[in-house]
């Protein structure tokens, strides 16, 4: 049930810790003296929220691709499991030069999480009038629920994809990365945060070119880690503050004279009737009923939230869970439930990871 974990295609990297062959890594020990870092304080009691939300996985990975509807351009950008903020940017960026060149008009865009947003501020800098429907708007998206780690995480099967795929797939990941880096502060609730993983650098695998991803990269032995036995291995990421980012990703798209309609399509028919003759479906797990994608599994994903921990500086993913500090709060995951559709927290798997990420800290080590 932990997460962020593979059922689908785990964090090819996070997981398994490859490494580049050729790449200067570094595996260090901690400096002597190295200071203990400080532990996470997890307590029931200092629980502030619980959450939920289903992520939408394929087993064939997501779907950049476009379409004739009628007489419009139909550009699909869905299916992004549990990489859907990391990888939001990059698909997205594949999907409008799929849908706009040679195109005249307005755009209309149908979803408004993180991959609906990123495709309408995309189409607004590429000079288009755009159009944002979406049922529910922030904060009432499964990317509001998101821990936010930038590292693709869970979103496909690797005996399912196919190497065009995997093109877009490197492609998605570079232009994301590339992206989100010129976001990073507060204004958007985005920073570097140095990751800690269960495991040791692995130089094997074809994931390996994800490595260019986790910068800063280092190797621990048993007693210069605090996470008790084992060997861990440390790189350091993005992290996005998901309710701030979002809701700034609509004030940007408000500002560059974009408009929101809240509606609910029931079939591809409601969309011809759209007066923009170029649609972009960001629609998630919306595409199941919308489009017929059978394909498309929710798995469910619940967080406890503890009051924030300003001087934890770091995360951590083990196999008692994964911990992200964020300014709104201590997220402490998860679970991964497949075929799942009730998007509610569970009183005993919230106590369950409560549990869990207790032990942590009880087994916590300071480096010798
Ligand atoms: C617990 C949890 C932790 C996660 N952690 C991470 C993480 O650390 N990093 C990461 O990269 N990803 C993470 N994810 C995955 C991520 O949340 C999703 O991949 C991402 O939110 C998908 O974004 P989206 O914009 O496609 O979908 P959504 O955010 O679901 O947005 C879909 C939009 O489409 C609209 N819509 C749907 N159907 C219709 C319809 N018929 N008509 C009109 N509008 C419609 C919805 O109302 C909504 O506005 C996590 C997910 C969960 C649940």
């Amino acid at each position: 049930m932990l997460e962020r974990r593979t059922l689908l295609r785990t964090a090819p990297l996070a997981a398994t810790g490859l490494l580049l062959p050729g790449c200067a890594t570094t595996l260090a020990a901690p400096p002597r003296g190295t200071p203990c870092p400080p532990r996470v304080n997890v307590a029931a009691n200092r629980v502030i929220r619980t959450v939920a939300g289903l992520r939408p996985c394929r087993a064939s990975g997501f779907v950049v691709r476009a379409e004739a509807l009628g007489t419009k351009r139909l550009i699909h950008n869905y299916g992004h499991g549990g990489a859907g903020i990391t990888l939001s940017w990059g698909t997205s960026r594949l999907a409008t030069n799929l849908g706009l060149p040679g195109m005249t008009g307005p755009v209309a865009v149908i979803g408004a999480g993180a991959v609906g947003l990123a495709t309408a501020r995309l189409a607004q800098e590429a000079g288009f009038a755009v159009t944002l429907y979406a049922k529910a708007l922030p904060p009432h998206t499964t990317s509001n629920i998101a821990g936010g780690q930038i590292v693709p995480t869970g979103h496909y099967d690797e005996d399912r994809v196919t190497p065009e795929w995997q093109r877009q797939y490197r492609a998605a990941m570079d232009y994301s990365w590339r992206r989100f880096q010129i976001m990073i502060g507060d204004d958007y609730g985005i920073h570097w945060v140095p990751t800690w993983q269960t495991g040791p650098i692995r130089t094997d695998g074809d994931d390996a070119w994800l490595l260019a991803y986790q910068p800063a990269l280092a190797q621990f032995a048993q007693g210069q880690h605090p996470f008790g036995d084992g060997v861990m291995r440390r790189f350091d990421t993005m992290y996005v503050e998901t309710g701030r980012y979002l809701s700034r990703m609509i004030a940007d798209f408000q500002r560059a004279g974009g408009r929101i309609v809240v509606r609910d399509f029931a079939s591809p028919t409601d969309l011809v009737a759209l007066p923009e003759t170029t649609i972009f479906n960001c629609t998630g797990l919306g595409s199941h009923h919308l489009f017929g994608d059978t394909e498309l599994t929710p798995v469910r994903g619940q967080l406890a939230v503890l009051l924030p921990q300003p001087e934890i500086d770091y995360a951590y993913g083990v196999s008692e869970g994964y911990m992200f500090p964020r300014a709104d709060g201590i997220v402490l995951g998860g679970t991964w439930e497949r075929g799942e559709w009730d998007a509610t927290p569970q009183a005993s798997d919230i106590d369950g990871i409560v549990r869990s990420h207790a032990r942590v800290a009880a087994n916590w080590t300071c480096p010798a």
